[in-house]
């Protein structure tokens, strides 16, 4: 996704400069580039953020694991957002933090597909890759093995659900790319609620094949609007919200928190319990395009979902949240702010991802062992390690 993303902003600012010079000039004078993307303000427009002081034994093991990956979030991405939002997130609750090394088994800077490989198997892979590690030989996914355990599994994602980083979840794959194979490996998967974008990897396939009309017949409820998924009380559902992913936050409006609680409402009700993998996507496109308010919107959001999260572990007791990024996006530094107001003013050294370790935060029983400096890998393990025990 960097490269196209990149690519066609930059074809967008030759195509803005070739054929409208003089707009451009006047553009310049009434709003400049610098006012549209790289600052934003809240202009003290915020939401909420209550105090969940809940204190767990050291020694208990989650039941429940709801694994949330903000993509591209570094900590100046968290900041922005806690900036934006006048000083507070949802992410504040979080006591247990670390930070993460996100260099993948072929790369000091990795993808997304090697990254959420990382997160999902324990193990770091090729760039490019899904599910498979650098010789590709399958690896078994910290969801399959919860769905072995007995428990529920659910993937939730602001992007088509076939993109890199939930198809880490859910698929095996050589490369990322290979979006209608990574579908027909969602469809056999097993997973009980995936919600996202990419109904068009399930239905408009070089096989002709209609994935939706398979996912039927396993007891899917494929649903295509979020008032249909919000609907749902319980059994198996594919949430196809958009042809491919889904809009930004103006026009899709809060479809990750609302698939968010859905999941978890349906997912809580096996008495094995559950496990739950909530992406917001789009922050690291934000971070691609260099664009602060695209980044602000997209890291509010998803704390937003980690507020729906938080208020169900706090009473629940019996859930560990780990929320944590892929890799950060952009570089992005923030150069100045006004926490009384929202504003952000960020700056950006490439349009690409950066190597630097990602932060980790967690809360719940368990949370205690993520913390420090780890391996993206190590993240992973230990869920498996909670998985394994009674
Ligand atoms: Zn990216
Ligand atoms: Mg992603």
């Amino acid at each position: 996704m960097n490269r196209i993303l990149t690519r066609a902003s930059v074809f967008g600012c030759l195509l803005s400069i070739s054929i409208a010079p003089v707009y451009a000039q006047e553009n310049y004078k009434e709003i400049s580039k610098e006012d549209i993307t790289k600052v934003y303000r809240a202009n003290g427009n915020f939401y909420a953020v209550p105090d969940y002081s809940v204190s767990f034994p050291p020694k208990k093991r989650p039941k429940n694991i709801i694994v949330m990956i903000g993509d591209g979030m570094g900590l100046a991405q968290v900041y922005a957002g806690m900036t934006a939002n006048g000083g507070r997130l949802f992410l504040d609750n979080f006591k247990n933090v670390g930070f993460a090394r996100t260099h993948s088994g072929d790369n000091y800077v990795t993808d997304s597909a090697a990254g959420g490989t990382a997160l999902s198997t324990g193990v770091k892979t090729k760039n490019d890759v899904i599910g498979l590690d650098i010789n590709y030989d399958t690896l078994q996914n910290v969801r399959e093995l919860a769905q072995q355990r007995g428990k529920a599994t659910g993937v939730l994602s602001t992007s088509a659900i076939t993109h890199a980083t939930p198809a880490s979840f859910l698929a095996h794959r050589k490369s990322r790319s290979y979006y209608e194979d990574i579908a027909l490996d969602i469809t056999n998967s097993g997973v009980d609620v995936f919600i996202g974008g990419g109904y068009k990897h399930f239905t408009k396939r070089a096989d002709d094949k209609d994935l939706t009309v398979d996912l039927k017949k396993k007891g899917y409820q494929v649903l295509r609007t979020i008032e249909e998924v919000a609907a749902v009380k319980d059994g198996k559902v594919a949430g196809l919200l958009a042809p491919e992913h889904t809009d930004r936050l103006e026009k899709r409006g809060n479809i990750l928190p609302v698939a968010t609680k859905t999941a978890i409402d349906i997912l809580s009700k096996d008495k094995d319990g559950f496990f739950l993998m909530v992406e917001g996507s789009q922050i690291d496109w934000g971070g691609h395009q260099n664009n602060v308010p695209y980044i602000v919107e997209e890291m509010t959001d998803f704390d937003r979902a980690i507020g729906v999260a938080l208020e169900f572990a706090a009473k629940n007791k019996e859930t560990l949240i780990i929320v944590t990024a892929d890799h950060e996006t952009g570089g992005l530094a923030i150069a100045n702010g006004n926490l009384k107001n929202g504003t952000v003013n960020g700056l950006f050294p490439t349009g690409g991802h950066t190597a630097i370790p990602v932060p980790v935060f967690s809360f719940g029983p368990g949370a205690n062992r993520l913390t420090g400096f780890m391996e993206n890998t190590d993240i992973a393990n230990i869920v498996k390690e909670f998985l394994n025990r009674k």
